[in-house]
């Protein structure tokens, strides 16, 4: 495991639709990498704001565009 798969299944993880192996992985990942944990706990509470505002979940669009500004986080060169 590591942080590009973190973030590839992200929203499968957050929707709990995983494999518990890989869930497992992304568990233990996130314990000794701070970077992953921060992206995990953040988006959790992002999407929460957005299901106690919205009567509807997130919706597979919005999803995905989420998805595609953390990956382009991930990416940027750190300064
Ligand atoms: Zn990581």
């Amino acid at each position: 495991m590591n942080c590009r798969s973190v973030v590839r299944e992200l929203s499968n993880y957050l929707d709990g639709e995983l494999d518990l192996n890989l869930q497992q992985s992304i568990e233990v990942h996130m314990e000794h990498c701070e970077d992953c944990h921060l992206l995990v706990d953040t988006t959790k509470k992002t999407i929460q704001i957005f299901c106690n505002s919205e009567p509807l979940p997130l919706s597979d669009d919005v999803r995905s565009r989420l998805h595609d500004a953390l990956v382009k986080r991930l990416h940027k060169p750190r300064t």
